[in-house]
């Protein structure tokens, strides 16, 4: 089970929804709060982002298979990393899955960034000449931009239905649209003047932070539109 975050809204830095809050990212990976499955998050990271610095608006990643606190460069970098969207993670590996850069949220399909929280039976899942590695997570990535992200609803429900005791939150972004779901672990929003955060769990005390109910879609539009739409699944 990892953590992930996810933002919407004016650019800021990585390092704003990261490393500066009293529980961001970077405190989650080694103390997180609201973890159920798992103690930390040591095996790895990632954070993508869609910067106005590159032309073309595709996302781009950093990613590691290092614990976050440890890595020599982020707490250097992460303040100049800056965009209008951003998705991050820290991994805590399920038993038997590699521990590789390439198995680290966020995943791309060249438009999306993707993040999943959460566990999925392999043998659930097809395989893809697309997957960026074998971890239940790279799979499923790999199948929700197979299917598309505008079907991710059928195909959470498709997974769910192969394996019931799958745990499927997702955070997808592109740079003006964010979807996550909530399957199984916990996920809050963050409404702010200048965009929306989505977070597995808070990353400070701010009492605005709204906890979202499980099995839903969720999508944020513009900065603050955040709409939910109940899943359908066995
Ligand atoms: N099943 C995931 C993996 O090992 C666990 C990490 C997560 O929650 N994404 O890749």
């Amino acid at each position: 089970m990892c953590r992930h975050l996810g933002w919407l809204g004016d650019p800021v830095s990585v390092a704003s929804l990261v490393s500066e809050p009293a529980n961001g990212l970077l405190v989650q990976s080694y103390a997180p709060r609201r973890q159920k499955h798992g103690l930390m998050n040591a095996d790895g990271w990632g954070v993508g982002f869609f910067s106005s610095d590159v032309p073309d608006g595709t996302p781009r990643r950093w990613r590691s298979a290092t614990p976050l606190w440890g890595d020599a460069s982020f707490a250097s970098v992460a303040p100049a990393l800056r965009g209008g969207c951003i998705v991050a993670a820290v991994r805590s590996a399920s038993i038997g899955m590699p521990i590789e850069a390439s198995a680290s949220a966020p995943f791309t399909d060249g438009q999306w960034l993707l993040s999943h929280n959460g566990l999925v039976d392999r043998a659930a899942l097809p395989l893809s000449p697309h997957a960026e590695s074998t971890n239940d997570s790279a799979l499923l990535a790999a199948l929700i931009f197979d299917r598309g992200i505008d079907r991710l609803a059928d195909t959470i429900a498709e997974v769910a239905a192969a394996d019931p005791a799958a745990r499927l939150n997702i955070l997808a972004a592109n740079g003006s649209r964010m979807v996550a779901t909530t399957w199984g672990d916990t996920l809050s929003v963050l409404s702010r003047a200048d965009g929306t955060v989505l977070a597995s769990e808070p990353y400070d005390d701010d009492p605005r932070w709204r906890e979202l109910p499980d099995r839903h879609l969720i999508s944020v539009d513009g900065a603050s539109d955040v709409e939910l739409i109940p899943l359908k699944g066995p």
